[in-house]
């Protein structure tokens, strides 16, 4: 599209064709013989202007991949929005997209459990990046055996230091952008850390006792650590486990006591665990709210106000605090009308 771009601008310029008005029909034959090569060679120009092809594994990796490499990156995901990246198996078409990129990017940490194989024997072959890998293993949260929580994108701040390695990564692929890679990754860093201080403020309008998010699967202990919020999953870190008859009378045991008003389902994990929560909440006479969907490991569709990783998270604050804070809302969430 630069391209197409550059050559626009190249014939509307007033004496493209014209010319001074010495031009001898030589100039003039130079000039459409050099319009006419410009319009040959357009195809590589063009890929020239998109320089490195991105694979990336989830919908949240591939807007950071959007972010930082701007019109020189074309970006394809290979989970669509709405995917559980947990239990998502490579399909033979995902093999050959992945061998095809120039650069793999996934968040890593083990979100991306039953790729983990694939990627690893792709990395002998294709540059594969891990961008959830940058943030210093000080700030993760371990979950045992060595392993860390791999849900840091919903921590704007945590989520900021994944820009820059990014921008190394492309700039090692095209030198000649490595520039624009790391002038685009600081500037959005910069807007990750901006939003975190908005996303704290709003948050702190909810009553301390009424900061508990419970969830379809935990998704959101970095954000409840960074915001000030408990955050409770009916299912563990992966929807891959199940969530069990003494996690289920623990949560609404939670419910009850305190008086906790709205839990949240989310648009990539099925609703049914939660169902049951509010199922045994309302048979211990505390009916729980439906808060809402949140936009948990994969974003919404093109168009939608979760379609790139920032209007998720205003999104879901939105969602959060319209349930707890008791501010009116009405949310229909799947044809049920809540609140
Ligand atoms: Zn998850």
């Amino acid at each position: 599209m630069a391209a197409l771009r550059r050559l626009y601008f190249l014939v509307r310029q007033k004496n493209f064709f014209e010319g001074p008005k010495r031009s001898s029909g030589k100039v003039m034959f130079q000039r459409v013989f050099a319009l006419l090569l410009a319009v040959v060679l357009l195809p590589a120009a063009d890929h020239a202007a998109a320089a490195v092809r991105v694979v990336a594994t989830t919908t949240v990796v591939a807007d950071l991949v959007r972010q930082v490499g701007g019109d020189r990156v074309v970006v394809e995901s290979l989970m669509a929005d709405g995917v559980d990246p947990h239990s998502y198996r490579a399909t033979p078409r995902d093999a050959d997209r992945l061998l095809r990129a120039d650069l793999i990017v996934a968040n890593g940490l083990h979100l991306e459990g039953k790729l983990a194989q694939l990627l690893d024997r792709l990395a002998r072959r294709r540059p594969v990046v891990a961008v959830a890998e940058a943030v210093p293993e000080a700030k993760l949260l371990p979950i045992g055996n060595g392993l860390f929580d791999p849900h840091v994108w919903f921590d704007a701040a945590l989520w900021s230091h994944c820009p820059a390695a990014l921008a190394e990564a492309l700039a090692k692929l095209d030198a000649a952008g490595a520039a624009e890679y790391r002038q685009r990754a600081d500037a959005y860093a910069e807007r990750l850390r901006q939003l975190d201080e908005q996303v704290r403020a709003r948050l702190a309008g909810i009553p301390p006792s009424r900061r508990v998010l419970i969830t379809a699967h935990d998704a959101f202990r970095y954000f409840g650590r960074a915001y000030g919020l408990e955050v409770v999953g009916v299912q563990g870190t992966s929807t891959e486990s199940e969530a069990g008859l003494a996690d289920m009378n623990r949560l609404v045991e939670l419910v009850v006591s305190r008086r906790i008003p709205a839990v949240f389902v989310e648009t990539s994990v099925a609703d049914r665990n939660v169902t049951a929560v509010r199922e045994g909440a309302a048979a211990r006479g505390q009916p729980l709210t439906l808060g809402g969907r949140l936009y948990s490991d994969a974003l919404g569709p093109p168009g939608s106000d979760g379609d790139t990783l920032e209007r998720a998270l205003r999104a879901n604050v939105d969602t959060i605090v319209n349930a707890l804070a008791g501010e009116s809302a009405t949310v229909t969430v799947a044809g049920e009308e809540t609140r």
